[in-house]
C-alpha cells in the first residue's frame, strides 16, 4: 500500500497519526507513507511556522491539545517548555503552538514506513492499474502519480491526501507586482522587519491577519513610526473579542444524533425552522437574548470593543460558549439544510453568526485600543479602491482620497478557484485538467461529504483522493480552526483504510 500526504500541517498530521495508529502492523513492511511538504516546517504548517512571537493564537490554550487522551497536554507542555510565556500570556504566540505541533509529530516521522520529501507538488495525475491515464469512470480503481516542482513524476499511489491548507491571498485591487505592495505578509519577521519607518503604511482590512501585522509593526522594536499605521476597511471594523475563558455551561441541545433524527423524519433534510426553534429554546433556557447582543456588539466598532473589554457580560460569554460547542456541528448543519433554507440562513442570520463566531484575541484588541488612543494607529472606513501610482498608492475612500507609501494586503484568501489558479500551480493544474470542480459562484472546491473525496463530471468520485482544509469550506463550513483540522485528517484516514481493505 502506497500513500501520499501532500502538506504536513494540522490536517496532514491528523491523517498521518491515524494511518500509523490503524494500519495493520502485520502488513507494515508493505506500507509506505510519503509526505510531500514544500516548506521546512513539519507538523505545524503555514499558520504556526517559526515567526515573530508577537502574533497570537485566537484560541484558548485549553482548547489546543492535539492528544484526545490528554486535553491538557498543550497547557502542560507550554508550562514546561516556555514557563515565562505560560505565566504572562492568556493567548499563546502562534510559533510556540507550532513548536509544540512540530515536536509532537517527530515520533511519527521516525516510523520506518514514513518518508518526508521536501518538494512542492504541482499536479496529481489519475492513472489506471496498467499505468495509462485514467479519464473516465470505467478506468476505476484510480491510482495517482504526483508531478513535483523539480519536474519528477512519482510512482503510483493507492491513496492521496491533499492537505494543502488555505488558498493564496486575494488581490482585490489588482496590485500584485506594484512596488511597495506586500501581497502576502507572512512570515512577518521576514517580510516586514526592514520597512522604512518614515513611510506611511496602510493595511487592507482589519481581520486576524491585519491584527498580526499591526502587532508586529507596533511591537517588534522600540522605534516609533513616523506616521500612524492605518487599517483601511470597507465598513465594519472588527468582530467580537474572545476572552481567555468563557462559560460553556449553558443549555446546549444540538447534537449529531438530533440532526440525524430530524433528517430521518424530513426526507433527509434538517428544516431551518426546527434548528432555529431548538437554538431559541436553548437561548431562552440560558437567558441569551440574541437581538440584544447584536444591538450591543454587532457593529464591531471601537466603542463596542471598548465596552466589551471593560465590562463582564455573562450573556455574551454564554453565547460564545454556545457557539464554541456548535463548531463541530456546523458542517453537518450546512450539508443538511435544503437549498432554500441555506439561502435564508445566509441572508437572515449568517453574517451576524459569523461576526460572533470569528473571535479576536482579547490582548490583541486591548493593544489596538491603546495604540489608537496614542495616535499610533487609525481606522479608515469607506475604502472603495486602491490605485498604485508612481509615488505610492491612492486609497480611494467614499468621501476623499488618501495617499500612502506602503500597502500591506491582509484582506483574506482568494476563494474563487479560477482566480486562485493564477497564483498556485497545483490548483492551476487540477483546475485545468478538470480534476477539481468549484462550488457556487466558482468558490471553494467540491468534495463528497463526509468523506471529503474529490469528484468531477468525467471521472465521478475519486474514492481515494481526498482534499482537506480551507479549500473545502463551502462543504465543511466553519473548518478554519485547529481542532477541526486535525480531527478531519483523522476521519478521512479511517475512511481510506476501510475503503482500501474492502477493495484489496
Ligand atoms: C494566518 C493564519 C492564522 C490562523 N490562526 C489560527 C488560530 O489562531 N487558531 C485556530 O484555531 N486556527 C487558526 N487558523 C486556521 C488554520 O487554517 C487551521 O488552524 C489549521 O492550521 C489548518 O491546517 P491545515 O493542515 O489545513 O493547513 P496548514 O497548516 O496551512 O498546512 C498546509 C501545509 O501544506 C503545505 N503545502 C501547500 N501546498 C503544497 C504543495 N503544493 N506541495 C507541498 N506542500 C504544500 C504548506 O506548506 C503547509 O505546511 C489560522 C490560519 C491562518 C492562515
Amino acid at each position: 500500500m502506497k500513500i501520499a500526504i501532500v502538506g504536513l500541517g494540522l490536517s496532514g498530521s491528523g491523517v498521518l497519526r491515524e494511518l500509523l495508529n490503524r494500519l495493520p502492523q502485520k502488513d507494515s513492511d508493505q506500507q509506505t507513507i510519503d509526505i510531500y511538504e514544500r516548506k521546512d516546517h513539519l507538523g505545524n504548517g503555514y499558520p504556526y511556522a517559526q515567526d515573530a512571537t508577537e502574533i497570537l493564537m485566537n484560541s484558548s490554550p485549553g482548547d489546543l491539545s492535539i492528544n484526545p487522551d490528554d486535553p491538557d497536554e498543550f497547557v502542560v507542555w507550554v508550562k514546561e517548555n516556555y514557563p515565562e510565556i505560560a505565566e504572562s500570556h492568556d493567548f499563546i504566540p502562534r510559533p510556540i503552538y507550532g513548536d509544540y505541533l512540530n515536536k509532537k509529530v517527530q515520533p511519527l516521522l521516525a516510523d520506518s514506513r514514513v518518508n518526508v520529501i521536501n518538494q512542492k507538488v504541482h499536479n496529481v495525475l489519475p492513472i489506471r492499474v496498467d499505468g495509462h491515464a485514467a479519464y473516465q469512470q470505467n478506468h476505476k480503481p484510480y491510482h495517482y502519480q504526483l508531478a513535483l516542482e523539480n519536474g519528477e513524476l512519482t510512482e503510483a499511489y493507492d491513496g492521496v491526501f491533499l492537505c494543502i491548507g488555505h488558498p493564496p491571498y486575494a488581490d482585490h485591487y489588482q496590485l500584485m507586482g506594484a512596488e511597495n505592495y506586500i501581497h502576502n505578509p507572512y512570515p512577518v519577521r521576514e517580510k516586514l522587519s526592514q520597512l522604512d519607518k518614515s513611510k506611511k503604511v496602510a493595511l487592507i482590512g482589519s481581520g486576524l491577519s491585519s491584527l498580526d501585522v499591526m502587532r508586529y509593526l507596533q511591537l517588534h522594536d522600540d522605534h516609533d513610526w513616523g506616521h500612524a499605521i492605518s487599517f483601511y476597511i470597507r465598513n465594519l471594523p472588527f468582530t467580537i473579542v474572545r476572552k481567555p475563558v468563557f462559560d460553556r455551561s449553558s443549555r446546549f441541545s444540538l447534537s449529531k444524533e438530533w440532526i440525524d433524527e430530524e433528517k430521518q423524519g424530513n426526507n433527509g433534510l434538517l428544516p431551518l425552522d426546527h434548528l432555529l426553534a431548538k437554538i431559541k429554546g436553548d437561548f431562552q433556557a440560558s437567558g441569551i437574548d440574541w437581538r440584544q447582543l447584536i444591538a450591543k456588539y454587532g457593529e464591531g466598532s471601537i466603542e463596542q470593543i471598548r465596552y466589551e473589554l471593560n465590562h463582564e457580560d455573562a450573556m455574551l460569554e454564554a453565547l460564545q460558549g454556545y457557539i464554541d460547542r456548535m463548531k463541530p456541528l456546523l458542517s453537518e448543519i450546512n450539508m443538511s439544510l435544503s437549498a432554500s433554507d441555506w439561502q435564508r440562513m445566509q441572508s437572515d442570520y449568517l453574517s451576524d453568526f459569523e461576526h460572533f463566531r470569528n473571535q479576536l484575541a482579547q490582548p490583541a484588541m486591548e493593544d489596538i485600543l491603546i495604540w489608537q488612543s496614542q495616535g499610533k494607529l487609525t481606522i479608515e472606513s469607506g475604502l472603495k479602491d486602491i490605485k498604485a501610482t508612481d509615488n505610492g498608492f491612492e486609497m480611494v475612500m467614499a468621501d476623499r482620497t488618501d495617499t500612502v507609501d506602503i500597502v500591506i494586503n491582509t484582506a483574506g484568501f482568494e476563494k474563487n478557484v479560477g482566480k486562485a489558479a493564477q497564483q498556485d500551480p497545483l490548483i492551476h493544474n487540477l483546475w485545468e485538467q478538470k480534476l477539481i470542480t468549484s462550488g457556487k459562484n466558482g468558490q471553494f472546491i467540491q468534495v463528497t461529504w463526509p468523506e471529503s473525496q474529490i469528484f468531477n463530471q468525467n471521472q465521478g468520485v475519486h474514492d481515494s483522493l481526498y482534499l482537506l482544509g480551507f479549500w473545502i469550506f463551502g462543504t465543511q463550513f466553519g473548518n478554519n480552526n485547529a481542532s477541526m483540522s486535525i480531527k478531519s485528517g483523522e476521519k478521512v484516514a479511517r475512511h481510506f483504510i476501510d475503503y482500501y481493505y474492502k477493495n484489496n
